[in-house]
């Protein structure tokens, strides 16, 4: 069972009381972008078996958005933070570290 504390009210809890909304820190694309660009924007997304970083809403609590660090083989949880985060937090890359010592994060620091 899948247990997410939501950051935004404290309360842990479980899968049934959250909705997934997705890939979390995707790059939005402008109006400079081009169709392909946009179209991998809509439609493309990770399918990680490992280390993954989500969007979860508090359906059946107090209704925010938040974001969810994970193991999606495992359901080991790393951390939950903000939804107006722009990365992930550095507690939580530490957590993941110390729990995938091979892990290597696949965004680049602006
Ligand atoms: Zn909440």
């Amino acid at each position: 069972m899948l247990i997410l504390t939501c950051p935004c009210c404290g309360i842990a809890a479980e899968e049934t009381e959250l909705h997934p909304g997705g890939e979390a820190h995707l790059a939005r694309i402008g109006p400079e972008g081009d169709d392909a660009a946009f179209e991998s924007y809509l439609f493309a997304r990770k399918n990680v078996k490992g280390v993954h970083f989500e969007r979860w809403r508090h359906a059946y609590g107090c209704g925010k958005w938040f974001l969810a660090a994970r193991c999606t083989a495992t359901l080991q949880v790393f951390g939950t933070y903000s939804a107006q985060t722009t990365q992930p937090l550095a507690d939580i890359i530490d957590a993941i570290r110390a729990a995938r010592p091979d892990w290597t994060p696949d965004w680049t620091t602006p």
